[in-house]
């Protein structure tokens, strides 16, 4: 990617065109002069020392994470010094800025305009951070008191709002290697306001939960929040209820011993209270809880005869007692869907014994399917709470916290969905951003055609385009009424997609598996196993037995749910379902104002106050700051203002006199370019027009591209 980390400038020029022992000073990464990763990088470390955490980046704010407290930079006062002050792009970068400045634009020149908010980087870079920092600020400043009746108590809506957070993440998040409280979904949460522009409501939308995690947890992770939190912060009465005594070992919940900040169970339970869960739903949501783990501890043994069924290892038996009883549902029907298959046979059904390996299928499957349905009824009961009546909003402003770009040593479905997700915000960060760019060059008169720009287009066909794409060759995969093989698959993706520059194969792999170039850098994903994630199938006796559960809340989480499928083969695919919410998504942002915020996390210890470039170069790659430069790279990066111009460069031509004047200056610019060019014996190829190419003259600046800037530089120093 163009100009690197090791492009080091020449300490000269440096020192003209940027101050180092100032750079701290440099509030917007634009300024400094000229931009490349490698003075962008310089700034943000020196600001970094400096505890400066907040960096405009033209249109965008870079938020670095200081892993550290720093109460002093979110207090009531600082909030109201942003929300009072009469120009707030005048103060200190802070994501306070960009709160007002979408508060303020809400009530648009003409009418009314709805705000997005978007919040990127990578896992532990600071996103929840930052979004749950932006709805306190909302709901501080517009904070509208109006009032949510619920029994004898009354409670406040911004209230509601801020305490969606900590139970959402109760829920949804947990402790991985990168980021103790990483969220394993994305959310797009609106704030509603009304006509005075108070916060009156609030809605949320989620995405992606990963539910594996129930049943998978990565050596040294966890599983979500919610299971710690019932084992550290229950009663004696409810654990002995959960039958979870002190001491007791769940499979599904490794590394217990770790207590983490976030198990905090009272705030969750408070939360609920807040929201208007009562004690009796609460109750049935822990019951199901403690099932999902009794599930977990269930094992079978294969059995000496093929014609018979797996048997229950013994000590399971009181495990699927008890997980039976929290589900409500009856004991020997639970035993038969892990250990039995119906197969229908047109009338008629055949059963059939399951095999080791599916009994343990089966079982993940039911506590993934609870799981998720739990999250969804919870996601769905937190905006019927916190939901204004739509009469009363008339805006909105959005806070869009999704999972940033990501590349492991393996990667599958669900890495393809997430890296998709990306390129979409990508696609319309680029075109927002030049939007913006046009117009700065528009204000110096500078004509907008000269800038070209890297358009990711080629890479969303790749992956969802019509009618031959990554999405739709897995969709047909996934159809197939037979497994899917991995290598066949891996043949007719490059039969029907070879021609796409941003598909690749290494032709030494013996996995089967394809390279996609992402505008963040090239991921490897692997086939095997997802065509059967995209299937993503749930046995219908495990959804015939949830149907009639006895404990209500699941009887209704599964009642209520029609999509739900009962076939396997009219189900819609999970990369189908994830485009069309994200496709909602777009829609939606497309008609907002958006603010991007790219959080970047300086180290991946999760060190306080430390700053590793080789880190931080990597993210601003791949959250797009580096793209965002080589957008304005490819335009004029070098903007030097006249006076600096000509006191650097009339050495060049020592006779040539100058006076104030414009049109003055643009001459002398003009003789000093054509003068480099001539005898660097390039003007012959840049003649007329193309010269243009290379400089530029706005109305108090030069415009200048890094190769002209190259040239004048050598130039002065021959003289
Ligand atoms: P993931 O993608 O894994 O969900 P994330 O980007 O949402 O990651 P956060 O959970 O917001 O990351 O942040 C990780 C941790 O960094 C927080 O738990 C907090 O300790 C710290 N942190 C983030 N931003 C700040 C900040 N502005 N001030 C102090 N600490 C912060
Ligand atoms: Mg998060």
């Amino acid at each position: 990617m163009g100009t690197s980390l090791n492009d080091s400038l020449d300490e000269d020029i440096r020192l003209f065109l940027i101050d180092e022992k100032q750079l701290h000073t440099y509030d917007d990464l634009t300024k400094v002069n000229p931009v490349t990763p490698s003075t962008v990088l310089t700034c943000l470390q020196a600001r970094y020392d400096a505890k400066v955490f907040y960096t405009h980046a033209g249109c965008t704010l870079v938020a670095l994470n200081p892993f550290q407290p720093i109460p002093y930079l979110y207090s009531l006062d600082v909030m109201k010094e942003y929300h009072c002050t009469s120009q707030p792009q005048e103060s200190k970068p802070h994501i306070f800025i960009v709160a007002e400045e979408a508060y303020r634009n809400v009530k648009g020149q003409l009418e009314p305009v709805n705000q997005s908010l978007v919040v990127s980087g990578e896992s532990g870079a600071g996103k929840t951070w930052t979004s749950r920092c932006l709805m306190k600020y909302y709901a501080t400043v517009a904070a509208s008191s109006s009032v949510v009746k619920k029994q004898n108590t009354v409670e406040r809506i911004e209230r509601r709002v801020l305490d969606s957070n900590p139970l959402m993440e109760a829920f949804g998040n947990a402790c991985t290697l990168r980021n103790n409280n990483s969220s394993r979904f994305g959310k797009y949460i609106q704030l509603q306001l009304d006509s005075r522009q108070l916060l009156v409501g609030a809605s949320v939308q989620t995405y992606l939960l990963e539910k594996t995690r129930v049943v998978f947890q990565p050596t040294g992770e966890r599983n979500f929040h919610i299971f710690y939190q019932m084992m550290s912060g229950a009663t004696t009465e409810q654990r002995k209820e959960w039958k979870m005594p002190n001491g007791q070992c769940f499979a599904w919940l490794p590394n217990s011993n770790t207590h983490l900040e976030e198990d905090c169970f009272e705030e969750t339970v408070g939360a609920m209270g807040h929201l208007g869960i009562n004690t009796e739903r609460q109750r049935e949501m822990f019951r199901i809880l403690a099932g999902i783990l009794h599930l977990g501890n269930i094992e079978f043994c294969s059995s000496s005869d093929d014609s018979q069924p797996c048997d229950l290892e013994e000590k399971s038996k009181e495990y699927l007692q008890n997980a039976a009883e929290f589900l409500g549902v009856v004991a020997l029907e639970l035993e038969s869907c892990f250990r039995v298959r119906t197969l229908k046979a047109g009338k008629q059904s055949v059963l059939k014994p399951c095999s080791l390996s599916d009994c343990l299928v089966r079982r993940d499957c039911l506590a993934k399917v609870i799981y998720a349905g739990l999250f969804e009824w919870l996601v769905t009961y937190i905006n019927n709470s916190m939901c204004a009546e739509s009469s009363t909003w008339s805006n909105f402003i959005g806070v869009l916290d999704v999972y940033g770009f990501e590349c492991f040593q393996l990667n599958n479905l669900e890495q393809l969905c997430i890296n998709y997700a990306n390129e979409k915000l990508q696609q319309h960060f680029v075109s927002h951003y030049l939007k913006a760019q046009q117009e700065e060059y528009i204000s110096e008169g500078l004509e907008w055609s000269f800038v070209k720009y890297q358009d990711n287009r080629g890479c969303l066909d790749l992956i969802e385009g019509s009618p031959m794409s990554v999405f739709s060759l897995l969709n047909e995969e996934s159809r197939l009424n037979r497994t899917s093989d991995a290598r066949l698959f891996r043949v007719r993706l490059e039969n029907e997609l070879s021609k796409n520059r941003s598909i690749s194969w290494d032709r030494f792999s013996q996995e089967p598996h394809f390279t996609v170039a992402h505008y963040a850098g090239k991921v490897n994903y692997q086939i095997e196993g997802m065509a059967e994630k995209n299937k993503d199938p749930v046995p219908s006796e495990l959804i015939n037995m949830l149907h009639k559960s006895k404990n209500s809340l699941l009887h209704q989480v599964f009642s209520e749910d029609e999509e739900q499928p009962t076939k396997g083969l009219s189900k819609v695919t999970v990369v189908s379902k994830f485009k069309n919410s994200l496709e909602n998504l777009m829609k939606i942002l497309h008609s907002t104002t958006p603010h991007y915020t790219r959080c970047i996390k300086p180290n991946q210890d999760c060190k306080p106050l430390t700053f590793k470039r080789e880190e931080v170069i990597l993210q601003l790659e791949a959250c797009g700051i580096v793209e965002t430069i080589h957008i304005s790279a490819a335009g004029f990066p070098v903007r030097i203002p006249f006076e600096s111009f000509i006191q650097r460069y009339r050495m060049i031509k020592p006779t040539l006199t100058i006076d104030s004047g414009n049109n003055n200056i643009l001459d002398f610019v003009e003789t000093i370019i054509t003068d480099v060019l001539k005898q660097e014996d390039v003007l012959h190829q840049i003649r007329g027009d193309k010269q243009n190419s290379l400089v530029h003259c706005g109305k108090s600046k030069v415009f200048l591209t890094q190769s002209m800037l190259d040239l004048l530089e050598d130039r002065r120093k021959k003289i």
